[in-house]
């Protein structure tokens, strides 16, 4: 079994080896779901899984646009359409100074098993830009977006391939993307999700990636008879994702610790709360500040420089920052100080290391691709709206997101469970998205 998931992995190298962080990702789904593969006569020979670490298609484009000093700025673009067994293509675009071809693989691959796992007829892909939104003005932004889209229109369509938003990229991103697609093709189409409300966008997308982690952290509680009520939760970062995460943790009950961007945390020792929680959201989206700024208003609360939250005794943990944020190192000190829970928002928010430690100590632990799948189920719910030129209620959208999510669970055990009991939720979600998508490869012949 060993020498099977090396050569693959060796093969997987030898063509991607400067992407550390894509062949990370290879080598968490290769492990669980190469035996799976050995054991099943379908799937065995075929080189199913060689054939799903090749994007279909990836595409790098030059975005040139005019700084409000009048200077010309020259930055990539990419979209990576990894897979369409399933459905067109489908993942978020990230702005960020950090994007290239091995975090957007990486973040593709990842999309292809997670949309899998939602239930729902959606591909996967990735794309986005080197482009740093940080300090830049709304005019800039407007510029970038409608520049970005002039060559990302061709390769897009309601049908091919529908983009969302990620990191660097929200509401106001979207809507400067949508307008220029709109002006392009001339026609009113789903082809991005995460609209603005009175334009095709979905009521309750922009809460779902954070609201669907923790109804999954949720139901992982419920398999060991516990709730959220009274839990001390720490969270990282300070966005989309961990905005909303925080949200659903005080609705259900929890206390929440701490906040965090790339500049350091926050930790409040009596718990951010409903008012201090709707600060951080217009300091966030509207004044686009950052989280250090929280003290100026809580000086009760401390601001802990260049550091990530994990040091903070919890009983949850919701990492919803970014890749590679919780280290081994993190995840013992999270261990020792009574961690019983792990439910990653963000995309492989924890490194290998510290996933051994957690699944070694057999605590509750959920990666991302299965965690964060609210907010693409919830993307696939605006598509299915837009098709039917229909709008559900926030409270038909919400039980459709909490069925969802408790459909991935139970994916999750039924590929994931150990004959002692213990749930490992990243071999489930990985053989189920994996069986979905296998089949529909096979059943299309080698294309
Ligand atoms: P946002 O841009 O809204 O927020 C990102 C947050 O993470 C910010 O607080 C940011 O801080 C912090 N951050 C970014 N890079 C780093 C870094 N290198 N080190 C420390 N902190 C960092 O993004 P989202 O909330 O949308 O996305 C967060 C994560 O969730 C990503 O991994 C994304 O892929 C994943 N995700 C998002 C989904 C969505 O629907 N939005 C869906 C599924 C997954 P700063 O402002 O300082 O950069």
């Amino acid at each position: 079994m060993k020498n099977n998931i090396e050569a693959f992995l060796d093969l997987v190298k030898e063509r991607n080896g400067h992407e550390p962080e894509f062949l990370q990702a290879v080598e968490e789904v290769a492990e669980t779901v190469i035996p799976y593969i050995i054991q099943h006569d379908i799937y065995y020979g075929k080189n199913i899984l060689l054939r799903m670490v090749e994007p279909e298609r990836l595409l790098s484009f030059r975005v040139c646009w005019v700084d409000d000093k009048g200077e010309i700025q020259v930055n990539r673009g990419y979209r990576v359409q990894m897979n369409s067994a399933i459905g067109p293509y489908k993942g978020g675009l990230r702005f960020h100074p950090t994007v290239n071809a091995s975090i957007l693989k990486f973040l593709a691959f990842e999309q292809v098993f997670k949309n899998s796992l939602t239930t729902l007829p959606m591909g996967g892909g990735k794309g986005g830009s080197d482009f740093d939104p940080k300090g830049k003005s709304d005019n800039e932004i407007m510029r970038f977006c409608h520049a970005f889209m002039t060559e990302l229109f061709r390769h897009i369509g309601p049908n091919t391939d529908v983009p969302a938003g990620d990191i660097g990229v929200g509401a106001r991103e979207i809507g400067f993307l949508f307008g220029m697609y709109k002006k392009l093709n001339n026609e009113f189409t789903g082809v991005l999700t995460g609209k603005g409300l009175s334009w095709g966008g979905s009521l309750i997308r922009p809460e779902a990636t954070g609201y669907g982690t923790v109804y999954f952290a949720q139901k992982m509680l419920e398999t060991r008879n516990d709730t959220i009520k009274g839990k001390h939760v720490v969270v990282s970062g300070s966005g989309n994702v961990a905005q909303y995460a925080a949200e659903k943790v005080l609705q259900l009950g929890g206390k929440v610790l701490t906040l965090s961007d790339s500049s350091g945390y926050i930790y409040d020792e009596d718990g951010i709360n409903e008012e201090k929680l709707k600060f951080v959201m217009d300091l966030k989206n509207l004044k686009r500040g950052r989280i250090s700024e929280y003290i100026k208003s809580y000086p009760k609360a401390k601001f802990i420089e260049g550091k990530t939250p994990w040091e903070i005794s919890c009983d949850i943990a919701l990492p919803c920052a970014t890749q590679n944020e919780l280290h081994e190192n993190d995840a013992n000190l999270l261990l020792k100080n009574g961690c019983i829970c792990v439910s990653e928002g963000a995309n492989m928010p924890s490194t290998k290391q510290a996933i051994s430690a957690f699944h070694k100590a057999k605590i509750l632990f959920a990666p991302g691709k299965a965690s964060n799948a609210g907010g693409v189920a919830t993307s696939g719910l605006e598509m299915t709206q837009n098709s039917l030129r229909y709008k559900w209620t926030r409270e038909e959208v919400d039980n459709k997101l909490k069925d969802i999510m408790t459909d991935i669970h139970q994916s999750c055990i039924q590929y994931g469970q150990e004959e002692d009991g213990y749930i490992d939720y990243v071999k489930g979600a990985n053989i189920a998205g994996f069986v979905k998508v296998a089949d529909a490869m096979l059943a299309q012949g080698i294309v």
